[in-house]
């Protein structure tokens, strides 16, 4: 969990009844281009409605993380002026919350706790459960899956319409806690989304197929769920997409207006070449002034050339 103070630029957060937002990055490497571009675009998308935008710090993978990157992803929101809005909530923190919604899931006969290895669950025949589901193991080495039996088709996606799943391999069970103890993203995600009060879920669309499984969760708590809305990814070459584990190179603070005009002109803003040479605070403004989601492209992944990748960093 991170260390440093950033009250400075936390916006007060306010009781508010309208749009809620949020940003929710892993800290497993630092921000690159593609995460600067959902970040400003969750951002813009409730700004421009007058909405609070939250920041959630998703450090429930330890393996995974990257010492120093939830300073860093701090760092660089606050050098690109991508104020957050109340404290940060650091998911590290929530594992009463989310043991809590687990029982309760349990309490609905909705889990069972399985000893099967990835390979084992692979060949589970489609729709079924694996044997673990009729042997009431403990937790011991054990996994908690929930029994994913009300699947969606689909969903309408506030920038994409209609998105249809591909249900024909979709497996009757998921993780919501690993066996090595640790919380599952969707669990998590699902949880905290609610407890937020966030009315949309506005990333990136690499993480459409997660919304399957997440769209059961907040069935499974009876909870109506948020609007979603997925950016497309930043990809080099079709299907090569920006990410911190293909080594992506980190988004430069000291560039701050450079890449905020690229990040805006990726998402289909077009800035007077006067305003390419404003402040931050200036081009932000304006980008808030004249958000129209519906000038994004509406694709699950677009190509920029102008930013490289570098897979020897
Ligand atoms: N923590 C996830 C990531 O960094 C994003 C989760 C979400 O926006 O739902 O990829």
């Amino acid at each position: 969990m991170a260390t440093a103070l950033h009250s400075p630029s936390t916006n007060r957060l306010t009781p508010n009844k309208g749009y809620v937002g949020r940003f929710a990055p892993s800290p497993s490497g630092h921000l690159h281009f593609g995460s600067l571009v959902t970040a400003l675009g969750s951002f813009l998308q409730a700004k421009s409605q007058n909405g609070q935008w939250l920041l959630r710090i998703e450090d429930i993978d330890p393996p995974r993380e990257v010492a120093g990157a939830t300073d860093s992803i701090l760092n660089c929101l606050e050098a690109h002026h991508l104020f957050w809005d109340g404290e940060v909530i650091y998911q590290s923190d929530r594992s009463e919350l989310y043991n809590q919604k687990i029982q309760y899931l349990a309490s609905q006969g909705l889990t069972y706790h399985c000893r099967c290895t990835r390979k084992q669950l692979a060949i589970v025949p489609q729709n079924q459960l694996c044997d673990c589901a009729d042997q009431n193991l403990s937790i011991a080495n054990s996994a908690i899956r929930f029994k994913h039996h009300d699947v969606q088709k689909g969903f309408n996606d506030n920038l994409l319409g209609r998105v249809n799943f591909n249900t024909q391999h979709i497996p009757a069970q998921f993780a919501i806690k690993r066996k090595d103890q640790l919380f599952a993203y969707q669990l998590a995600v699902v949880v905290d989304d609610i407890q937020q009060g966030i009315t949309e879920v506005a990333r990136g669309a690499d993480l459409i197929d997660a919304t399957l499984f997440q769209l059961a969760l907040y069935q499974a708590f009876d909870t109506p769920a948020p609007q979603f809305l997925h950016f497309p990814v930043v990809v080099t070459a079709p299907g090569k997409k920006l990410s911190k584990q293909n080594h992506a190179v980190p988004v430069n603070n000291l560039e701050a207006r450079e890449n905020l005009i690229n990040a805006i002109e990726f998402l289909g803003l077009s800035p007077s070449i006067q305003l390419k040479k404003g402040s931050v605070a200036d081009i932000l403004e304006w980008a808030i002034q004249v958000w129209n989601v519906n000038a994004v492209a509406a694709k699950t992944e677009c190509i920029d050339n102008r930013i490289g990748q570098s897979d020897s960093i």
